[in-house]
């Protein structure tokens, strides 16, 4: 079978396409970096072999540059997100990921799915009385990726939370990733990669990847796709079948959002330079 039929499959089985099991990645890191080879486990219940050397989609369409002192607005949607961060934001945004016949990755059992969906609703108890909390799913059915971003488009004033969790062919591979691509989702990314790295001590924080995903370049809202950690590693995998290590990651991502409703790109360092770049499109490299 061609490479290319492979990755439709493969964007199938994990759609966020960020499973991709590498160690050691970046920000700017390059997808090939990740090397090696990723077992995907989806709805297809076998192995999909992951090939590094993808084609990346041509640029679609031309983008001005915009200075990111130049937008300062963050109560309105923005279609590139070349802008600070959000603060005082009023609603989240819970996007629970896979679903239905896209089980995510699968290991003994403990489904990517039905624990992103665990965790989505834990965040939404803990977000009340500080924001309006939104479901992309609420329950064991399938979502396409584009509709979960044209789901998103209704909202301003809003941040876009894709919760998932990770697997990589290497089993020693661990800890939470945290993936943005928006210069306006880089604070929120950062305060969550920080927080989960926290409740899991034993992790260099080493997760935060600028990657161009549908769910970190497409919706028109600061956006921000979490990790919680590996199900291909078994002490992991172990923590992540606890109801009480599940809601603490649901705490440090709850903790997260309120910083950032709080003070907004404040704390959190340098902002990343403006990228412009296409859509992300089914079948992309998922590089930057
Ligand atoms: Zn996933």
């Amino acid at each position: 079978m061609s490479v290319a039929a492979l990755m439709v499959m493969m964007v199938s089985a994990c759609s966020t396409g960020t499973n991709a099991g590498g160690y050691g990645a970046s920000p700017g890191s390059s997808y090939s970096e990740y090397g090696g080879r990723t077992v995907y486990y989806g709805s297809y219940g076998r192995e999909l072999p992951h090939s590094p050397g993808y084609s990346v989609t041509p640029p679609q369409q031309a983008v001005t540059p915009v200075s990111v002192k130049r937008l300062s607005s963050n109560k309105t949607r923005d279609r590139l997100g070349h802008r600070p961060g959000p603060k005082n934001f009023s609603t989240v945004i819970i996007d629970a990921g896979h679903g239905g016949r896209d089980s995510g990755a699968v290991v003994n059992g403990v489904s990517e799915k039905t624990l992103a969906l665990d965790v989505a609703r834990r965040l939404r108890a803990k977000l009340r009385g500080s924001f309006k909390a939104v479901f992309i799913r609420n329950g064991d059915y399938f979502v396409d990726l584009d509709k979960r971003v044209r789901a998103t488009h209704k909202f301003d004033d809003a941040v876009l939370v894709s919760i998932h969790l990770n697997h990589s062919r290497s089993s020693s591979v661990r800890g939470p990733e945290t993936y943005y691509f928006r210069v306006d989702s880089y604070s929120l990314a950062k305060r969550m990669q920080r927080a989960m790295s926290a409740v899991s001590s034993r992790e260099k924080s080493r997760g935060l990847v600028r990657r161009r995903l549908r769910l970190t370049r497409n919706p028109q809202i600061p956006c921000v796709l979490v990790e919680l950690g590996y199900l291909s590693n078994s002490a992991e995998r172990t923590l992540l079948s606890q109801v009480g290590y599940r809601d603490r990651m649901a705490s440090a991502l709850a903790s997260a959002l309120k910083a950032q409703k709080r003070s907004g790109d404040g704390g959190m360092g340098k902002l990343p330079a403006p990228l412009n770049r296409p859509l992300s499109r089914a079948g992309d490299s998922g590089g930057l």
